[in-house]
């Protein structure tokens, strides 16, 4: 008998969740993950450091700026980078220290060291935990790294990837942005909030490529207001350095000049020394590992979640294909709805995403309803003083059905789960206009924007 019915490779969101979940269904199960810290670079650095220091940026901005004009006078406000971080470690070391504890409370014994398969059901571990496991059944779940362009290295240091933004040491003057995606407009929100002056360079000539272009366009306005200089269409074409700082070169125009680099170009997946090449576990072109319908590589017994496979590399996502893929391998059910699944930057304001942009429907020749609603009139987003932003509802014109929801505004993030669950239960615009929602609430919101979808908002 293999040692363990399912060894599961990568202790990320995606990697603890569907060991979790194959515990539950009564499976021996291990983990190997070659960081001390388990859940991955959404714990470690990714989601949760970047959301703790977005809501420090966020309180220092409110305190020296916003607090003013609700009648709260407060003088002599500092901030102080090594506190802040320590509060970020705090809260990292508090939630990896949660997941070591759900593998003991599930009984998954946990290897430190990196993993290289030999062969189905046959892994080497290198490193602290060293030696070789049997089990029935493998899930690679190893994610993904921050990729940087052609001739131009990560030093981690002037140049730097998001792990390195996480941890300046002092607030950079200057900050230059490769790349105007999620990473980008967080991290560079955080780093205008405390003082640098902040460059995005993108080479689409739009923000946040994939997400719907009306949302996306009303953010680019924001940040512009709140100050970070965009430059679209621009493309980087290397980056040299002196000791103090970086000259990023641009195709057709001059460099830029700064102390910092943030490089925010799109994440690669890892299955670097996974043994791969050996056993034959294809990839494809773009180096992301395939599966088929159930997540099994094109390896028996071998099998792929999250990051390395592609699409939406998000931690959720790869928890819901975990969960998915495991449940089809001993529970014999398990399913991801991908039109289901939200996607949130946590800017301020926040967006909040799920289904379908305009641009898909308008490509697919769906035909379709929109309704809008803007926050500015919300009661609540007036009470607050969060009055920026909209959410805009797709419906299908002849059935209703809602196949797409696009909100920027406070709380965004947060509201998107109710469209989610809309999407999920095939409801229609009618349905969400027609569920009482709390006054004075944002999600009021949400339900004027279904109402518009038939032209009979309440409030405009
Ligand atoms: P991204 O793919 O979202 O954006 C990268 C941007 O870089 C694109 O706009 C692209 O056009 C631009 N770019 C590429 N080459 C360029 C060049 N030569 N010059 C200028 N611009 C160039 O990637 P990201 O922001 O690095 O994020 C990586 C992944 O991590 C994404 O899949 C993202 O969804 C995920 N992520 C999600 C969250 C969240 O959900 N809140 C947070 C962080 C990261």
């Amino acid at each position: 008998m293999a040692d363990f019915d399912l060894v599961v490779i990568g202790g990320g969101p995606g990697g603890y969740i569907s060991a979790i979940r194959a515990a539950q269904l009564g499976q021996r199960v291990a983990i190997i993950e070659r960081e001390k810290q388990l859940g991955g670079t959404c714990l470690r650095v990714g989601c949760i450091p970047s959301k703790a220091l977005l809501e420090t940026s966020h309180l220092y901005e409110q305190a020296t700026h916003r607090l003013k004009d609700r009648g709260i006078k407060v003088g002599g406000v500092e901030i102080d980078i090594p506190a802040m971080m320590t509060h970020k470690t705090k809260v990292v070391e508090t939630l990896a220290a949660g997941v070591d504890g759900l593998m003991k409370k599930n009984k998954i014994k946990r290897f430190l060291g990196h993993a290289r398969i030999d062969g189905p059901g046959k892994i080497t571990v290198e490193g602290e935990n060293a030696g070789t496991i049997t089990s029935a059944q493998i899930i690679i779940a190893t994610g993904s790294q921050p990729a940087t362009l052609p001739g131009i290295e990560l030093d981690e240091n002037l140049i730097g990837s998001s792990t390195a933004a996480l941890k300046f040491e002092k607030v950079p003057q200057h900050l230059v942005v490769i790349g105007a995606g999620v990473i980008g407009l967080e991290m560079g929100t955080v780093w205008r909030r405390l003082g640098s002056k902040v460059t995005v360079l993108e080479y689409l000539d739009r923000i946040l490529p994939g997400m719907d272009l009306e949302i996306a366009a009303e953010a680019q306005k924001l940040f512009r207001k709140q100050g970070l200089d965009f430059r679209l269409s621009t493309k980087v074409t290397g980056i040299k350095t002196t000791k103090t700082g970086c000259q990023v070169q641009i195709d057709g125009a001059d460099p830029v000049a700064c102390d910092r680099v943030l490089m925010a170009v799109g994440r690669k997946p890892n299955t670097l020394n996974l043994g791969l090449d050996k056993i034959g576990v294809e990839l494809d072109p773009r180096g992301f590992i395939k599966v088929d319908s159930h997540f099994q590589t094109s390896v028996k017994g071998i099998f792929a979640i999250g990051d390395v496979i592609g699409g939406a590399m998000l931690a959720h996502k790869a928890e819901e294909e975990g969960v998915a893929c495991v449940e089809q391998l001993y529970a014999k059910y398990g399913h991801v709805n991908y039109d289901a699944i939200p996607a949130v930057v946590y800017t301020d304001p926040e967006i909040g995403t799920v289904g379908k942009t305009e641009e898909q429907l308008k490509e697919a020749k769906i035909p379709y309803r929109k309704g809008l609603f803007p926050f500015a009139a919300n009661a609540r987003a007036r009470a607050t003083g969060q009055i920026d932003g909209k959410v805009k509802i797709l419906a299908h014109k002849e059935t209703d059905r809602v196949l797409g929801v696009h909100i920027i505004g406070a709380q965004a993030g947060e509201l998107i789960a109710e469209a989610v669950a809309a999407i999920e239960f095939g409801a229609s615009s009618e349905d969400v206009a027609r569920c009482c929602h709390a006054h004075p609430t944002l999600a009021e919101a949400v339900k004027e924007a279904a109402l518009a979808v038939d032209g009979r908002t309440l409030n405009m």
